[in-house]
């Protein structure tokens, strides 16, 4: 028989080798065709005598990421039609759609012959799953060589057996842990935990395979034997008393009840050990089939999966421009940002030159990425050769002239318009007419500054986050007159770094800082009522976001948000900025010199480590406190997420952003938006525009005009749209990809 997806080949000692090497993708991942192959070979090798075991392989780098979860994305669509006309029905269809990855899993299992997975590459999701389904796993010793059942992430769970074969293999604390956090387990720490059998030379992958099953593997699974105990002895013992309370404990501090499928996690596991595996299955079936009828799946999905994926391949890059392969990058300003830009280019391979306004300057911002090269190598993430390689693809100079073969220049010097416009007419009258001028401004309008450029058609925002290295969003701003290849050449160089990019239009703070200062200034207005500081930021935490608005205003610094309010006030007018938030900030920085993490003392106190950071108690003196019982803080939670969505919001109505997969990708990886909602404008859909008009309604009449409702959101409401619907991204309207 002959597959697509798929190639066997059987030897002399009777063992199938059967490759996954799906043709028309980079990576193996499971499709309906994948899957429905997969089951008739399962039948094919049956049915052949003369095949006595089976070793399953990948012919790929990797072995394989898992589920295509656009595969889902169908799904749900599917089951929203079916439901409006027969809801039982449509979630039996779930259901049953649910657990076909399960019992096929479950089939290879119990097939009859010794089935062994040879994972030669990154094994996640699914592949996993399948691979805890075969009786034999032996995993490459290579670096490359990553394990993990990483779906919680996306807002679902191991749901094809991950949950019932993990806990009956490694002990259940691990493996909650595991699941849970869906982290990633080298090659070793997978076998330490039981998960696979051997680890070996990349190059006798194949035939350790092969030997287990010629050493006589047995064909049955450890819970299908009799007498099957799981490790630590399961539910009913004196450890696992100790263990369950404090895992849900600990769930609920780490998600805060945010995240249903990791509850899941523990249930499913928790039930599943308690009876015979297959009702173990079953009951990881109907959790999965909930779990992807929760909002929170579905909007996790579509923004942290799919969005992701197509912006990553450049969904907002203009068609008909030829891609840019990057031979030469320059950086203007080899300082904090400028630095750590060189990093990432040369560690795409790209060679870069590093200017500063002399050699001293320029040579500093180059040993920057000699201390990340170090730090790399010391954590076996980088080979010295690879080290040494990305470090000579940096020349630190103070020579403008060394950019006249450059096909991008970004500049990151003084956030000074004098500066900047000095910078940008040095650049230009080397730079070749063709090539690309990019500023890493945070707070100046592109179109401002292009003015100062001889081809604004050329000039573009590409604004990075701090840490660079670290962060994986990067938003790309068009100016009045940026043209096509501007923009074309942006995103091919974001996508050569390997990071997202969202396209935004010219406006002050752009997408991510309008949303960011909203969030602070919240925090601002709060400290002025009353409310105790440690109830705002956990407030923060347990709305979903990792860092509590204090918290990161100390991390910006507090005299940059005092530099912005005073430049908004003398381009915008007095009203522009709050008169309470200008005089807490002025007293922060004037009178307290308290500008943040930087200068060692800001809304926190940063003692000397070990000790960790606190807030300071000198808050509690700067506005009479109210008492915390009178403090309700699921109102906390929900003005410091509407304060932010309502912001994307109006971004989408003054047509600064115009795609909501980008406000959503863009709010979540640019600071963090609540990951279970999906980002900022997903998290208005999932409520229900008309909803979120009322909470914005009764919130404005509470704290503030700034929680009206736009007309736009009005108009929204009364009629029923959702933002993916009105801005649908893939429908007729949407800008061409
Ligand atoms: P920085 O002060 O650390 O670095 C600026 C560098 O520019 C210095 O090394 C300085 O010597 C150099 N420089 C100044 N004038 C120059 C000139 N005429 N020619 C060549 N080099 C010159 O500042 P930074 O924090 O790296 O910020 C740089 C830019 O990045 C600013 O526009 C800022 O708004 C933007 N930005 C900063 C952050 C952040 O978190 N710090 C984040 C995003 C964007």
């Amino acid at each position: 028989m002959t597959y697509k997806n798929f190639t066997i080949e059987t030897d002399a000692d009777g063992i199938a080798l059967v490759t996954w090497d799906m043709p028309d993708k980079s990576m193996n991942v499971f499709t309906v065709e994948v899957m429905d192959e997969i089951d008739r070979i399962v039948d094919e090798t049956v049915a052949d005598d003369k095949v006595k075991g089976v070793v399953f392989t990948s012919g790929k780098k990797t072995f394989s990421g898992g589920a295509d979860l656009t595969m889902l994305k169908g799904m749900f669509s599917m089951i929203e039609e079916e439901r409006t006309k027969d809801p039982a029905g449509a979630v039996k269809k779930l259901f049953d759609a649910a657990g076909r990855m399960t019992w096929l899993w479950r089939k290879i299992e119990l097939n009859g012959k010794p089935w062994v997975s040879a994972i030669n590459g990154t094994c996640m999701g699914g592949a996993f799953e399948l691979s805890l389904a075969c009786h034999g796993r032996v995993a490459s010793n290579a670096k490359s060589v990553k394990l993990a059942l990483p779906e919680v992430k996306v807002g679902i769970f191991p749901g094809a057996g991950g949950t019932q074969r993990v806990p009956r293999l490694a002990n259940a604390q691990d493996a909650l842990q595991m699941m849970t956090t869906g982290s990633s387990l080298t090659a070793a720490r997978a076998k330490a935990m039981n998960l696979v059998h051997e680890v070996v030379e990349p190059d006798q992958l194949i035939p350790a395979a092969k030997q287990m099953i010629k050493n006589g593997l047995k064909p049955v699974a450890p819970w299908d034997e009799k007498g099957f105990k799981a490790p630590g002895g399961g539910i009913w013992t004196p450890a696992a008393a100790q263990l369950w309370p404090a895992a849900s404990a600990i769930l609920r501090r780490e998600t805060a009840g945010n995240y249903p499928a990791a509850l899941a996690i523990l249930k499913s596991v928790y039930e599943g050990l308690q009876v015979p595996f297959d009702t173990g299955l079953r009951i990881e079936q109907r959790y999965f089939t909930q779990i992807l009828q929760t909002t929170e799946a579905f909007s996790m999905i579509r923004s942290l999966f799919v969005s992701m994926q197509e912006l990553g391949k450049g969904a907002r890059r203009p068609a008909g421009v030829e891609k840019t392969e990057l031979k030469k990058v320059g950086v203007v300003g080899a300082g904090f940002m400028g630095a750590s830009i060189a990093y990432v280019t040369a560690a795409a391979g790209i060679p870069v030159v590093l200017i500063d306004r002399d050699m001293e300057a320029a040579g500093k911002g180059k040993t920057v990425s000699e201390g990340l090269v170090t730090g790399s190598i010391g954590k076996g993430r980088m080979t010295k050769e690879e080290g040494e390689k990305l470090l000579s693809l940096i020349t630190p100079s103070d020579d403008y002239n060394s950019l006249k073969d450059a096909d991008l220049v970004i500049e990151a010097v003084f956030e000074d318009r004098n500066v900047k416009k000095d910078v940008i007419e040095k650049v230009e009258a080397v730079l070749p007419e063709t090539s690309i001028f990019a500023s890493n401004t945070s707070t100046l309008p592109i179109t401002g500054l292009a003015e100062n450029s001889k081809r604004p058609a050329q000039f573009i925002g590409v604004h990075f986050f701090s840490p660079v290295e670290k962060m994986m969003l990067t938003e790309v701003i068009l100016g009045k007159d940026t043209g096509d290849k501007a923009l074309a050449v942006a995103l091919d160089y974001v996508a050569a770094i390997k990071k997202t990019p969202i396209v935004v239009n010219d406006t002050r703070g752009f997408y991510v800082n309008r949303c960011v200062f909203r969030y602070i200034n919240e925090a601002y207005d709060m400290l002025a009522e009353g409310v105790p500081a440690v109830m705002i930021e956990n407030a923060a935490k347990f709305a979903g976001m990792p860092v509590g608005p204090l918290s990161l205003n100390d991390e910006v610094a507090v005299d940059l948000s005092q530099k912005i309010m005073r430049a908004s006030i003398a381009d915008l007018g007095e009203a522009s900025v709050k008169p309470g938030h200008m005089t807490l900030i002025d007293k922060m920085v004037d009178e307290l010199d308290r500008r943040g993490r930087k200068n060692g003392k800001g809304f926190y106190e940063y003692p000397a480590k070990p000790a960790k950071k606190f807030l300071w108690p000198g808050l509690k003196d700067l506005y009479p406190q109210k008492n915390p019982a009178d403090v309700d803080i699921e109102v906390l939670k929900q003005r410091l997420l509407v304060t932010i969505a309502l912001e994307a919001a109006r971004t989408m109505e003054e047509g600064i952003v115009t795609d909501p997969r980008e406000a959503d990708v863009g709010s979540i990886l640019g600071f963090g938006f609540a990951p279970y909602t999906g980002g900022t404008l997903s998290y208005i859909d999932g409520m229900g525009v008309k909803t979120f008009v009322s909470l914005c309604e009764r919130l404005a009449k509470e704290y503030g005009d700034h929680f009206e409702p736009t007309p736009l959101l009005k108009e929204m409401a009364a009629r029923g749209e959702t933002f993916y619907g009105r801005f649908d991204p893939y429908g007729e309207g949407a800008k061409a990809a």
